[in-house]
């Protein structure tokens, strides 16, 4: 009755989704100012008519708070409490206030793609939805657009193509451009436009102070290097501008082919050749795998390797040729518009890619080329320890090889993305249905084929994508070596967030 009560005393302004019973959901009540305990009819009843009609709050037994707290990835996973979802900007804003006053933790969450295990830390916090924040507009100079916060990659695809428009975006379609774009944003037009974080143009965002500031080249400029790499450090994106351009090609043309094993070697030195040391025309990218696909072998995994061509299939040929001819047992290729491209090769929204739900632990390593010895040794690591653990044979072993023109011509040193010199990112994704007995075994075999990995490139110090990092790499593999790299994010971070409020996401240490 009480809860019916609260709901209606509420309603006006907000939309509720409540449990009932409603469990506490605080071990803390750290509030100064009053002696009332953060509990779920606390938080209804102060927060709730603090935000702006459309927004909503849910707690946890409710279909709402299972949607907007599904992850990708189960392992170590956020503890959340009760889920905001902003009717406005500024709800993002009156929310981070309300968490402060109360001292409760709080994490921006857009498509629940983030697997580094530092999100675990957070423990009873309050879960910031950004995901109603999704608007998307094209500005009337036709070069620029303004972006939601809570935006993601097929979004933005579908928007840009439908009006002959393109910009940089992660690959896979399910993916948050913030999520992506504050640790870089890596994606198939980096080789025309660089990475997400090189087309902002501006940024609005909520600080740990619950201020709301513009950070730009010109306004909290220092920031603006902060931001473009090891931005998830700083605060909440509630909206965006991003550069845009004229569509080099509304369709692309796509290669996809599945070898067994025994052409790997092979394989790998054609794309050795292909890629050029990272010289590849900026058309042209391709992305490989190991996976299981029982259709084809039930005794070993296949190499499973997809060219992206920006052109024509003909023009793609002299590109597709060596792989027609080396002979793979299935392949498929074609020309489609490009907000199908993501789904035409595994990589949509409805794919096992992008599904929630399983633990997925996940170790990267940058790379120049590929070492043909040591891409065999990974093969065979990767098919004995699935052998071996049948559960584990939903992981995969994968290579993007993006064209680099774009992301090269940044110089390095301007933003906070430290990787410009990586040609190739390698990653091993280990894929399970939540088990705690395989963490024990999943973890250090995931670790291990990231280590023979990066043994492929002696010399070369060991660079972890912050936002494919698994959470227990140093500073400099994630935030860069040279030491001037993380004196300037350290002295961002003790000036924009020096209570580490936003430390979930592979936090700079202080
Ligand atoms: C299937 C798949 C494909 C991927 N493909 C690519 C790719 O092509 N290129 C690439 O670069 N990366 C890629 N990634 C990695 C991806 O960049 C990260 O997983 C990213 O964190 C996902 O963002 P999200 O919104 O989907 O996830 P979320 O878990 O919702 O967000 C991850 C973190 O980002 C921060 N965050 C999200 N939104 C905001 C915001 N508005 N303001 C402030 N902070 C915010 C929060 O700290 C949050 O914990 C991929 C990941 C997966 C799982």
């Amino acid at each position: 009755m009480y809860s019916l009560l609260l709901s209606f005393f509420v309603a006006s302004r907000i939309l509720i989704s409540q449990a009932s019973p409603l469990p506490f959901i605080f071990d803390r009540a750290v509030n100064d100012t009053t002696s009332l305990a953060p509990t779920p009819q606390n938080v209804q009843r102060q927060l709730g008519p603090l935000l702006a009609k459309g927004a909503s709050l849910y707690f946890p037994g409710t279909p709402q708070f299972q949607d907007a707290t599904s992850r990708w990835s189960t392992y170590k996973a956020p503890n959340i409490a009760v889920v905001v979802e902003p009717g406005s900007a500024k709800d993002v804003a009156t929310a981070v206030s309300f968490a402060n006053k109360f001292g409760i933790p709080y994490l921006a969450m857009n498509k629940g793609h983030g697997s580094t295990t530092t999100l675990g830390a957070i423990k009873n916090g309050i879960e910031i939805h950004v995901r109603s924040l999704n608007s998307i507009t094209i500005n009337a100079d036709g070069k620029s657009a303004s972006i939601g916060g809570g935006s993601y990659n097929q979004e933005l695809i579908n928007k840009l193509w439908s009006n002959g428009k393109a910009s940089a975006s992660g690959s896979c379609a399910c993916v948050g451009l913030m999520g992506a774009g504050l640790g870089g944003g890596l994606g198939r037009y980096q080789g025309f436009y660089g990475l997400i974080s090189d087309n902002l143009i501006d940024v609005d965002i909520v600080l740990a102070s619950g201020e709301t500031v513009t950070v730009s080249e010109k306004s909290n400029s220092d920031l603006w290097w902060g931001l473009r790499g090891a931005g998830h450090n700083f605060g909440i994106v509630t909206r965006f501008t991003m550069k845009i351009f004229d569509s080099p090609a509304q369709n692309w043309y796509f290669a996809q082919f599945v070898f067994t094993q025994d052409k790997l070697e092979k394989m790998v030195g054609l794309v050795n050749t292909m890629m050029d040391n990272g010289n590849q025309p900026k058309e042209l990218m391709n992305y490989y795998l190991y996976a299981w696909n029982p259709a084809i072998s039930t005794t070993e995994p296949v190499v499973i390797f997809t060219i992206y061509y920006i052109g024509t299939k003909e023009q793609a040929a002299k590109y597709t040729k060596p792989y027609f001819d080396l002979g793979p047992v299935f392949h498929n290729d074609s020309m489609v518009a490009y907000p199908e491209l993501a789904s035409a090769t595994g990589l949509g929204d409805e794919d096992f890619s992008c599904a929630h739900g399983f633990n997925r632990v996940q170790y990267p390593v940058g790379l120049l080329n590929y070492n043909v010895s040591n891409t065999r040794a990974v093969y065979n690591l990767f098919k004995e320890q699935t052998v071996a653990v049948p559960a584990l044979n939903l992981s995969t072993v994968v290579f993007e090889g993006y064209s680099l023109q774009g992301v090269k011509a940044v110089p390095a040193a301007s933003t906070a993305y430290p990787h410009r010199e990586d040609n190739i990112l390698a990653s091993i994704l280990a894929v399970y249905a939540p088990n705690p007995a395989l963490d024990s075994v999943a973890i250090p075999w995931a670790r291990k084929v990231r280590d023979l990995m990066h043994s492929g490139q002696p010399g070369r110090q060991l660079n972890a994508y912050v936002n494919y990092a698994f959470g227990d790499e140093t500073q400099e593999m994630v935030y860069g070596y040279e030491p001037w790299r993380l004196e300037r994010l350290r002295g961002l971070k003790k000036k924009y967030d020096p209570k580490g409020k936003f430390n979930f996401y592979e936090p700079i240490k202080v």
